[in-house]
C-alpha cells in the first residue's frame, strides 16, 4: 500500500510541479518521507532518518522536506515538534494535495499539515501513472473499520471507503493499454469493498473482480489484503476464473480461539478452516500466505501451540510475522503484555522455521514442472537472466532475451534455492 502511494506521491509531483525523481538526496529540491505505524520499530526509524537529513537542510536552505503516510497521520504537529526542520506532513488520506502543501510550504516558509480523513476525494485527483511495469498495484478501497484491538490502521488511515469501480476499471485499462499485464488490487480489506457503479448497481469484490478480469490485456490478477470473515463464497467461486493467480494472503493472525477474540478478530479459527477447505474444492494446490503476530498480551504456550497446528494443517507457504507491538489508542496496548521478550523471539523463530520449512518443500516439488510465468524484469545477480514471478509468488531466473520483459512464458523449472527459482524457456 506503502509502495502504491509513494509512487502517487511521484507520479503528482512530476505530472503537476515539473519535478524530475532524483535518488540522491543532496540534489533535491523536494525530500518525501513515507512512513508507517503498524508496529514501533518503523515509526521510530522515521526520525532517524529525518536526523540524516537535516544537515542538507543547512547546506540547502530551500530544500523542502515533507513527511507522510501513518506516523505522520497519528503524530501531526508532533512532527514537527520533534524535528522542526520538517516542512509538510500528510496523511495518506491527503496526499493527492501534495502540490498545494508544497506550494503552501515554499510561500510562507512555515510547516504546512493535513492529516484530515476527505471522503476518498485522492482517487479522482490523482494523474495517471508516469512509469509502468508488466505488473501494477491499483487501489480499490482506503481503510479499515474492523477496529482489531492490536491494530493502528483505523485511526491513521480512517474507516474503509470504497472507489467506484469506473475509476477503477478506467484506471486499468490505461495501465493495460500500456502494457500491463497483471494488476494487483489493493486495500487494507478487499474484500470490505463495496460501491454502487453509475447505475446505482451494489458491486462487491466478486463482481470488480469479474470486471477486471474482462479487461482486454489483463491476464494475471491478485488482491491483497482480506478479512477471513468476509472470504464469503462469492469471492471463493471467483477462483473458477484462471486469471485469478493461484496464491491468495489471508491473515489468521493466531491459531487460537481464545487469542482471536483478544484480538476482535471477530471470528473463530473454524470458519477460517472452513474458507480455505472451501477454496482447494476449487484450486487445490492453491499457496496460502497469511500475518501472524506471536507474544500476543495473554498468549499461552497452549495459544501458541494451536497457532503451530494451524500451519501444519493448512501449511502456509508463506507469512508476515511479527512480535506484538503496543500501538497507541489502542485497546491492546492496555493489556498486561506478559510474555517476556526472549519467549516471543523464541515463538517467532519456531513459526518462521516451520513455515520456511513448508515453502522450502513446495518450491522443491515445483522442480520438473512447468509454470507460467509473467517476466518482469533483468535479473539483478546476473545481467544476462531475466526475471519473473510464477503464480505462487516465486521469483524464476533464466537465460532468455531482454524483450519477453512483460510477455508470460513457459518455463522448465531446474532448480530450486531458498528464496527463488532457476527455469530454462519452454521452446
Ligand atoms: N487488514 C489486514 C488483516 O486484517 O489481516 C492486515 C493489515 S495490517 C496493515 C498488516 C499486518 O500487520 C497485520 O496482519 C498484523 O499481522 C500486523 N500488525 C498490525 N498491528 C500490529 C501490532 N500492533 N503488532 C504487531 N503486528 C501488527
Ligand atoms: Fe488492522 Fe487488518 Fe484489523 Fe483492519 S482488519 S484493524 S487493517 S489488522
Amino acid at each position: 500500500m506503502n509502495e502504491y502511494d509513494s509512487s502517487k506521491m511521484v507520479d503528482m509531483m512530476c505530472t503537476e510541479r515539473d519535478m524530475e525523481q532524483t535518488k540522491d538526496p543532496s540534489e533535491a529540491d523536494l525530500i518525501l518521507l513515507n512512513t508507517c505505524s503498524i508496529r514501533e520499530k518503523p515509526q521510530e526509524k522515521v526520525f532517524s532518518q529525518l536526523g540524516r537529513w537535516k544537515p542538507l537542510k543547512n547546506q540547502n536552505p530551500e530544500l523542502i522536506i515533507g513527511v507522510g503516510g501513518c506516523v505522520a497521520s497519528q503524530e501531526g504537529e508532533n512532527i514537527i515538534k520533534r524535528a522542526p526542520y520538517v516542512d509538510i506532513v500528510f496523511g495518506p488520506q491527503t496526499l493527492h494535495r501534495l502540490p498545494k502543501l508544497y506550494d503552501d510550504a515554499v510561500k510562507t516558509r512555515t510547516p504546512s499539515i493535513d492529516t484530515s480523513f476527505p471522503k476518498i476525494e485522492k482517487f479522482s485527483s490523482l494523474p495517471n501513472a508516469i512509469n509502468v511495469n508488466p505488473s501494477a498495484f491499483v487501489s480499490i478501497m482506503e481503510g479499515c473499520s474492523k477496529f482489531c484491538s492490536f491494530c493502528v490502521v483505523p485511526h491513521t488511515r480512517g474507516l474503509e471507503v470504497s472507489r467506484p469501480p469506473e475509476q477503477i476499471l478506467s484506471e486499468i485499462k490505461n495501465l493495460a493499454e500500456r502494457g500491463v499485464r497483471e494488476i494487483n488490487l489493493l486495500g487494507q480489506n478487499v474484500n470490505a469493498y463495496r460501491a454502487k457503479d453509475m447505475h446505482g448497481i451494489k458491486l462487491r469484490l466478486a463482481d470488480l473482480l469479474h470486471l477486471v478480469a474482462d479487461i482486454d490485456g489483463v491476464d494475471r490478477i491478485r488482491f491483497t489484503t482480506s478479512h477471513p470473515l468476509q472470504f464469503t463464497d462469492d469471492l471463493i467461486s471467483s477462483f473458477e476464473n484462471r486469471k485469478l493467480a493461484n496464491y491468495l494472503h489471508l491473515p489468521v493472525q493466531s491459531g487460537s480461539d481464545r487469542i482471536l477474540k483478544l484480538m476482535e478478530r471477530k471470528h473463530k479459527i473454524e470458519l477460517y478452516i472452513d474458507r480455505i477447505e472451501k477454496l482447494r474444492s476449487i484450486r487445490p494446490n492453491i499457496s496460502i500466505s497469511s500475518d501472524f503476530i506471536v507474544g500476543f498480551p495473554g498468549e499461552t504456550d497452549v495459544d501458541f501451540e494451536e497457532t503451530i497446528d494451524l500451519i501444519k494443517k493448512i501449511k502456509f507457504d508463506q507469512s508476515f510475522s511479527f512480535i506484538f507491538s503496543p500501538r497507541p489508542n489502542t485497546p491492546a496496548a492496555e493489556m498486561i503484555d506478559d510474555v517476556p521478550y526472549k519467549e516471543k523471539l523464541r515463538r517467532l523463530n519456531e513459526l518462521q522455521a516451520l513455515i520456511n520449512q513448508n515453502a522450502n518443500k513446495i518450491s522443491q516439488s515445483m522442480i520438473g514442472s512447468e509454470q507460467n510465468v509473467l517476466v518482469e524484469k533483468q535479473s539483478k545477480k546476473d545481467h544476462h537472466q531475466i526475471t519473473g514471478r510464477t503464480e505462487n509468488n516465486r521469483w524464476v531466473n533464466f537465460d532468455g532475451p531482454r524483450d519477453l520483459i512483460g510477455s508470460f512464458v513457459n518455463l522448465h523449472i531446474t532448480e530450486a534455492l531458498p528464496n527463488s527459482l532457476r527455469a530454462r524457456l519452454v521452446n
